[in-house]
């Protein structure tokens, strides 16, 4: 069995040959921790996780290294952090609003069967260090003298022209993007592509003293000082969701080719595909923004997850209430068999592996769960499902509707005194539990996110 994967670098599928089988690396793009994740952010998540799992398959659990940074430092963090906590000095506010989301988040994705990764590091920890450890300024520094970025007015900016093969990742030329980008003119930029490694923080905003002043990372530095801190200028993996090709990706990988002179960064570059919901994209306004922890209050963790896992993850994937029922009924049934239990050895199945082998062919994997289902190979098939972090699905509590209706009277008591901060409060409060509110001519209503 060969394992292969899809690299978008190259946009072939290609036999998958590890730099050092007894130390594989991969590296995929955390969450930026402002607010809870939400079900387009669990795919790279779960995605990820089954690859985790199969790599430690193949290479031994020792062998493999799984680094999923969190963003911790960020203008949305600051933002929120002033609304939330407006009475709160903005340093402590945004302590907070990183703590608390960063806690929701790992207790997310552990309901949702995954395995912490190697390490899970902060961005605010690789600024600037001082054990020797490879850190943002750093890095920063070594593309100023390498000539691929420059200082100024307080901000560094890498210089894209003086990388020849700048947009190979995204397949297109520098001329191609510039024409199609939403790109920020600066006065002190020398191309409007060339982006932002570093920039000045206002006295109460975060920020560290550096040779440019006073200031904060930009986005895409921080998981170049972190791979290359933790799995060295050259791993093996780099993956995320496909929005992150371009910028992020194509940027990281330019930063970091360019401070060590090397020609790659990782050797296979690999993207999910998006998720909506009932066919549209997920947005706030349009009412079907689904948070992982809403769908937990309905759905057990194991379903969202095999759910996740029916579509291919390059393919788009429709998040619907059909689809979750139908992998509620399906995984209910492929556990229910002598013998079964959520404990025991973990180990695939040959079958599946063959499946999973080709470029992480889940739905494959699935149709494999069916044959050794019918074929009665109840050992293989539990045996598969643990090595997956799959169990039989878990009854879910279901919403106490009383205090549903206690809640919503104490929102609107505290809409009428005008205090909407604790509106608000109230209204997450209710959302963490599942339930949406509407607010309209006949007061206000309620259901179940689904
Ligand atoms: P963000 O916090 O937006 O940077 O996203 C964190 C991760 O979730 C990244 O890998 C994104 O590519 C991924 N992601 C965000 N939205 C979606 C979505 N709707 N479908 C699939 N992946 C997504
Ligand atoms: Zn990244």
């Amino acid at each position: 069995m060969e394992l292969k994967l899809y690299n978008t670098l190259t946009r072939t599928k290609e036999p998958f040959r590890p730099l050092d089988p007894g130390n594989v690396r991969m590296y995929v793009c955390g969450p930026t921790v402002y607010d809870f994740a939400h079900i387009g952010n669990a795919r790279p998540v779960i995605v990820f996780d089954v690859l985790y799992r199969l790599l430690r398959h193949l290479y031994g659990a020792d062998h493999v290294k799984y680094i999923r940074n969190i963003t911790d430092v960020d203008d949305k963090i600051n933002a929120r952090a002033a609304e939330e906590y407006s009475g709160l000095p903005l340093n402590d506010a945004i302590r907070r609003v990183t703590e608390k989301t960063e806690r929701q988040f790992h207790e997310d994705v552990a309901a949702l069967g995954c395995l912490a990764p190697t390490d899970q590091p902060r961005a605010t920890e690789y600024v600037r260090r001082t054990d020797g450890t490879l850190d943002m300024v750093t890095l920063i520094q070594k593309l100023i003298d390498h000539g691929n970025a420059y200082a100024k007015e307080g901000h560094v900016l890498f210089r894209v022209d003086s990388m020849p093969d700048y947009g190979k990742l995204a397949g297109r030329s520098l001329d191609e993007m510039i024409a199609g980008a939403r790109v920020e003119i600066a006065p002190f930029k020398e191309n409007p592509m060339d982006f932002v490694l570093w920039k000045p923080s206002s006295e109460n905003e975060p920020g560290w003293e550096s040779p440019w002043g006073r200031g904060r990372p930009g986005w895409h530095i921080e998981c170049s000082a972190m791979s290359a801190a933790l799995l060295g200028k050259e791993f093996d993996i780099h993956g995320g969701g496909i929005d992150l090709v371009f910028p992020h990706h194509e940027n990281e990988l330019a930063q970091t080719r360019c401070a060590f002179h090397s020609d790659r960064m990782a050797q296979v570059w690999m993207h999910n595909g998006f998720l909506q919901v009932e066919g549209a994209k997920m947005s706030k306004s349009l009412g079907n923004f689904l948070t992982i922890r809403q769908l937990l209050d309905v759905w057990p963790g194991e379903v969202l997850r095999f759910n996740m896992l029916r579509t291919h993850y390059r393919q788009p994937l429709d998040w619907t209430a059909t689809g979750l029922e139908e992998s509620r009924v399906t995984l209910r049934s492929l556990t229910d068999i002598p013998g079964y239990s959520d404990e025991g050895a973990a180990k695939f199945a040959p079958s599946v592996l063959d499946a999973l082998a080709d470029d992480l062919n889940t739905p494959q994997a699935i149709t494999e769960l069916h044959v050794l289902h019918k074929r009665g190979e109840h050992e293989a098939l539990a045996a598969t499902l643990r090595a997956f972090g799959l169990r039989r699905p878990q009854n879910v509590t279901q919403v106490d509707s009383g205090k549903v209706d206690t809640l919503i009277g104490a929102r609107n008591a505290a809409r009428k005194a005008k205090d909407f901060k604790k509106a608000d409060e109230i209204r997450d409060e209710l959302a963490s539990m599942g339930v949406v509110i509407k607010d309209g001519p006949q007061g206000t209503t309620w259901e179940l996110a689904r």
